[in-house]
């Protein structure tokens, strides 16, 4: 970060935002604001080139052509992984999260590459999408409470030796490979399967990405009561016996 200016980058959304997935940069741009920072927030559409000066990177879900389209343009762009080498950090939800591995299949049924920021490969899932509410234990490493949010996907995504996974689900499929592993993240490069939108439920996600950008262990405290009733009812709602 540079001129006390956190510099926020919501990649396509004209292609990549499913499920409210856009909430998580308000929420991220919200969160910051309330610890008195100033934001850039940048919305790059896919015909737009990526900037290499942002601190965190947004990426969202999606339906499976525009997630191809989307894969296309970032490695043809390139600049994020000089971001990702310059320390940026990225979240990436769903297709985001399928993209930043180094492959899934398309909507062609073909083979695709990823951007390989994260040890991670998407195969296509042969049975039923894994689809509803998501509840799990974050590694705590990360120091969190749990997990909740809300997957929709085909794919099933494996974990390679130098990623770690997100979570453990408790409810629901997450990376779908059955081992109840959910999301991955290296040094500074996070995936999830949650929607949610998953900073909107999971509100100390958004500030582990913040302390990340600033280099600091703590941040100032916020008020965070709707947060916690929203939280409180989903969990509460995904508990319920079908
Ligand atoms: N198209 C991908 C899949 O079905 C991702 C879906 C999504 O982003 N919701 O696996």
């Amino acid at each position: 970060m540079s001129d006390n200016q956190l510099r926020l980058v919501w990649i396509y959304p004209d292609l990549l935002s499913t499920y409210g997935d856009q909430g998580n940069a308000l929420v991220v741009e919200r969160r910051a604001r309330q610890r008195g920072l100033d934001v850039a927030r940048l919305d790059v559409r896919s015909d737009q080139p990526i900037p290499t000066s942002g601190d965190i990177y947004l990426i969202g879900g999606g339906e499976d052509r525009p997630q191809r389209l989307a894969a296309e343009r970032l490695r043809r762009d390139a600049h994020l992984y000089q971001a990702v080498n310059n320390g940026a950090i990225v979240f990436a939800v769903c297709a985001g999260y399928q993209i930043l591995g180094h492959e899934f299949v398309n909507d062609l049924g073909q083979r695709e590459p990823g951007l390989g920021l994260l040890d991670v490969t998407t195969t296509r899932g042969e049975g039923e999408r894994c689809v509803g509410d998501v509840l799990g234990d974050i590694d705590p490493r990360l120091g969190l409470p749990p997990l909740t949010g809300f997957e929709n996907h085909q794919g099933i995504t494996h974990l390679g030796p130098t990623a770690r996974p997100l979570a453990r689900v408790t409810l629901g499929k997450g990376n779908g490979t059955g081992d109840g592993t959910e999301g991955a993240y290296n040094d500074t490069v996070f995936g999830t399967y949650m929607h949610g939108p998953v900073l909107a439920r999971n509100p100390l996600i958004a500030d582990l990405l913040l302390k990340l950008a600033l280099d600091v262990n703590a941040l100032p405290p916020i008020d965070d009561r709707w947060y916690e009733a929203l939280r409180n009812e989903r969990i509460a709602a995904a508990q319920q016996p079908a």
